[in-house]
């Protein structure tokens, strides 16, 4: 943790779904290592409209601004799916990714070692996955105009506008280029070629970087390259020090209550989180080690073919932790 200065501000929003049962695996592992932080918490999705009517109240929004970190489990509630298009669920990740200027995405995916059966990918292949994908979050078709018109032949036609500022397009090719180091060797790629190749030959990859959309859609199809979507982790982030931490699915009502979501996304968030927000690379480094241990040891939930149940797997990070 940064040292001699003050504890570092966590704010915790579990979120609806699987979000509040991988939240708990994560506590489990701050408390593990016993760091100096303050942890605070607050509604956010389905949850906070659910008791205050909104998404992303303003209460959750002003502790928001004042945490050094955010630590975030998903949102999303099929029961609010027919409310207005503002006061959705989803609304209030989108709400902090504008409101506090995060927009750099990071979102790393590498093959951890006993996983090479688990890729969608043949092994050989699989094996030499070790990429950042670096998608831009304030701008494209989430936060572009939208809506519906009538066309010259009286037809309704619905658009949502992609556009991209030359300003918002230098920033994260700063973020992505500072992550790849002094020397870059630079290629462009069209995103239906890039889909291809990632599946095809995604050794190729180092560092990825891309619009929202696109960013969005190629790293879910990266996830399950690596093996599963429970395992992607990712660090938003503004200029400054400060970040939004999350595992890049969402909040999986399919499998919600079951006890059975994979927490280790979540888990390698926080790690994400202690390294950026807290400079913490000695414990974000123990927590991805732990991580890698149980995977190589055979821990298993659900989603990988296994039997581990979410709290099952949390466990086993703290005894790896404390191994
Ligand atoms: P999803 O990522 O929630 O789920 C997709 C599939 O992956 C489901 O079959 C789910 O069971 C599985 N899955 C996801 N996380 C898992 C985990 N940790 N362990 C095991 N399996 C896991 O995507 P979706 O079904 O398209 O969306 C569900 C809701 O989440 C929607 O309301 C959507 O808008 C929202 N969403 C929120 C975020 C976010 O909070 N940042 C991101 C994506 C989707």
């Amino acid at each position: 943790m940064r040292e001699g200065g003050p504890e570092l501000k966590i704010l915790l929003l579990a979120g609806d779904g699987i979000g509040p049962e991988i939240m708990a695996e994560a506590e489990k592992i701050l408390a593990a290592l016993a760091l100096p932080v303050t942890l605070d918490r607050a509604l956010v999705g389905g949850a906070a409209y659910a008791a205050t009517g909104h998404p992303l109240p303003p209460e959750t929004l002003a502790k928001a601004k004042v945490a050094d970190a955010i630590l975030f489990g998903a949102v999303g509630d099929p029961r609010f799916d027919a409310v207005e298009r503002h006061l959705r669920p989803e609304q209030a990740i989108l709400g902090l990714r504008s409101e506090l200027g995060l927009f750099a995405n990071l979102r790393p995916a590498k093959l951890f070692a006993g996983l090479e059966d688990s890729s969608a990918l043949r092994p050989e292949v699989a094996s030499a996955i070790d990429l950042l994908i670096v998608r831009e979050l304030n701008g494209d078709v989430y936060f572009g105009e939208k809506g519906m018109r009538t066309t010259a032949t009286g037809e309704r036609e619905g658009y949502d506008i992609m556009a991209y500022s030359e300003s918002e397009v230098r920033r994260i090719a700063h973020v992505a280029f500072r992550a790849a180091h002094p020397d870059v060797e630079l290629s462009h790629m069209y995103v239906d070629n890039a889909a291809m190749q990632l599946v095809r030959n995604p050794g190729q990859f180092d560092v990825v970087v891309t619009g929202n959309l696109f960013g969005d859609i190629l790293s879910d199809q990266a996830s399950m390259c690596v093996g599963s979507i429970g395992l992607l982790a990712s660090a938003s982030l503004s200029e400054g020090r400060q970040g939004l931490y999350e595992p890049i699915h969402g909040s999986a009502p399919d499998i919600a209550g079951k006890g059975i979501a994979n927490p280790l996304a979540m888990i390698l968030s926080l790690a994400m989180l202690l390294r950026h927000s807290g400079g913490d690379e000695a414990s974000a480094a123990r927590i991805e080690s732990a991580v890698a241990k149980i995977l190589a040891d055979g821990c298993r939930g659900a989603d990988l073919g296994g039997s581990m149940g979410t709290a099952a797997l949390g466990d086993a990070v703290v005894a790896a932790l404390n191994g």
